[in-house]
């Protein structure tokens, strides 16, 4: 047991400012926010074509090793270090990921940090924030009304009712929701067909919201997605059906950057949260622009492991949107090393040199596709309570010994105060001017090309296989003009396999993908390696059993 409260007592306790003087530090007045109650903004629009021209900060990407099923600290490690920055004098903001409701509801920890490193108001960032998501499920399902009623009345575009891959969206989790039926009570109710819903984080529009440079972009983009095929299998987009502009006038306000603040009072940009398996799993490339413009430095934080999280930020938010990071921090944990050497999940936290040692493979790996992509880079070991010091210490020698600079942090326990070697090391790294970023495939390139260079580049894999499904939806996405599309690689966090039980640093194995789906307005293919669910359970005791509201609205269970 530690000293360290929960997380949400520690939220409940801290000493938050007004949101103005956040935005304050970064140069910001009064007039450039939309208020959101005290301690909540969105930038006004407007605030963009004034620094648009200013030269970009320094952009710090957070990453980690194949993490354990609870998760190694990315987002814990991504808050700690802004306010570590701060603390050394530098001028720092975050910015991260808005989470989404379902999992919160279910079992994963809230997506705002941890320990002494959280943004705030936590309790407003984990429930309905600035009402972003919402916004994002009503405009998808505008689009699915939409889909319906054209088909209900007589179907000009020739929507084949068997061939609609626009599902309905809420942010929640449900299995029952999965597959459903719409349609059903008569002819005056709609055209009976199979359905289902998908969680609002795996929405396209999600995905789109995130990419997208401005309000026009998420139109034009908004316009390009594929609902439907018709029976002659031709796609039938957004802009068949005219609503577009609408889609987008809903998201109006949701694609303006929000901006909250840490517990010691660093500028925190939380703004869209795409699933980071189906999608790329970033936050808004605006939230990410802002933070460039108006701070020295930007410390933002992608999905699960470098081979997921990092190889997307990098061939897709940061193609499309030309960011260069400086420097990658590597996020590893003893416990999480320690599973990579064969230790179960239930006794990480007994002291295991061998398993250590066994388990390193998975961290060199990571660090391999950092070098490929001509990123510097530092190992930050996350401390959790039960490390013992002879742990850490090999893990710092091991770096060590291998050239790669390392440091620990405490951010976790003791806030900025226990990254400010990190912080140090990190500025070392980004002013060095060594940042060589280069994509490890061109987008001209053919499908399986781009699909092989990812996975033998980051994954170590030995080459690629592909059911005769996916061969032929290639075929049909170079027939329709597809081919020229980054891709997004749909795989599991746990292993740089396609198979979760293969830890550390497997050798000697080929990838599968079994499918291919378009998200032509997000701009990207997935390639789906194993069986993705895009609409999740609750587990058998869901996280919502422990919440409650007292009568003077005190939350009681966000974790
Ligand atoms: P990720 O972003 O990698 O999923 P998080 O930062 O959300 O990870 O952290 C996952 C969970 O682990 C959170 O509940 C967080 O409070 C906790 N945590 C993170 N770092 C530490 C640490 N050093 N010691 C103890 N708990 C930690």
């Amino acid at each position: 047991k530690t000293a360290v409260p929960s997380d949400i007592e520690i939220a409940q306790q801290a000493n938050m400012l007004p949101i103005e003087e956040i935005a304050a530090q970064l140069g910001l007045k009064e007039e450039d926010l939309e208020l959101y109650g005290k301690y909540k903004a969105k930038i006004s629009p407007g605030v963009w074509d004034r620094i648009k021209t200013r030269t970009d900060g320094k952009l710090i990407l957070i990453t980690a090793i194949s993490p354990t099923p609870a998760g190694e600290g990315k987002s814990t490690v991504t808050v700690g270090l802004g306010q570590a920055l701060n603390r050394i004098g530098k001028k720092a903001a975050v910015a991260l990921r808005e989470p989404s409701l379902g999992p919160s509801m279910g079992m994963k920890g809230g997506a705002a940090g941890g320990g002494y490193s959280q943004v705030l108001p936590m309790e407003d960032i984990n429930l309905h924030f600035t009402g972003d998501l919402h916004a994002i499920t009503t405009a998808h399902n505008a689009i699915s009304a939409m889909i319906d009623n054209h088909i209900h009345r007589e179907n000009e575009l020739g929507i084949d009712p068997r061939q609609i891959v626009w599902k309905r969206v809420l942010d929640l989790n449900d299995r029952a929701l999965r597959n459903i039926v719409v349609g059903l009570g008569g002819k005056a109710h709609g055209m009976p067909r199979e359905d289902g819903f998908d969680i609002t984080v795996a929405s396209e529009l999600m995905a789109i919201l995130c990419l997208a440079s401005d309000l026009e972009d998420l139109k034009n983009r908004i316009a390009r997605i594929v609902v439907a095929y018709r029976f002659d299998g031709s796609p039938v987009t957004v802009a068949d059906l005219g609503v577009e502009g609408a889609a987008a006038l809903l998201l109006k306000d949701a694609i303006q950057p929000n901006l909250v603040q840490t517990l010691e009072n660093t500028p925190a940009f939380i703004h869209g949260g795409p699933f980071a398996n189906i999608a790329h799993g970033c936050n808004s490339l605006i939230a990410t622009r802002h933070a460039l413009k108006l701070s020295e430095y930007t410390v933002t934080e992608a999905g699960f492991g470098a081979d997921l999280g990092a190889e997307k930020f990098l061939h897709i938010k940061s193609r499309s949107g030309e960011l260069k990071p400086d420097v990658a921090v590597i996020v590893a944990t003893v416990r999480a090393l320690k599973m990579h050497g064969g230790v179960p999940k239930n006794d990480l936290t007994t002291p295991n040199l061998a398993a250590l040692r066994q388990g390193m493979g998975n961290l060199e790996r990571h660090l391999e596709t950092m070098e490929n992509f001509g990123l510097p880079k530092v190992v930050a070991i996350n401390r959790f309570p039960t490390d013992t010091e002879e742990e850490l210490e090999w893990i710092r020698q091991w770096c060590e010994e291998r050239g790669t600079s390392v440091n620990l942090t405490e951010v976790w326990e003791k806030g900025g105060a226990g990254g400010e070697a990190l912080a140090w090391e990190v500025v070392r790294l980004a002013e060095s001017g060594k940042s060589r970023l280069q994509y490890l495939y061109d987008l001209d390139q053919p499908i399986r090309s781009k699909i092989s260079a990812i996975a033998q580049n980051v994954y170590g894999a030995e080459g690629v296989d592909y059911t005769p499904k996916a061969e032929k939806q290639i075929r049909e996405m170079e027939s329709h003009g597809w081919g020229n599309l980054p891709i997004c690689m749909a795989k599991t966090q746990y292993s740089l396999s396609d198979d979760p039980a293969l830890l550390g640093r497997p050798e000697d194995f080929r990838i599968q993908v079994r499918e291919l789906r378009p998200s032509i307005g997000a701009g990207f293919l997935v390639a789906l390696t194993g069986n993705m669910l895009t609409m999740p359970g609750l587990p058998k005791k869901p996280a919502a059993l422990g919440m409650d509201v007292d009568a003077e609205g005190r939350v009681f269970g966000l974790f």
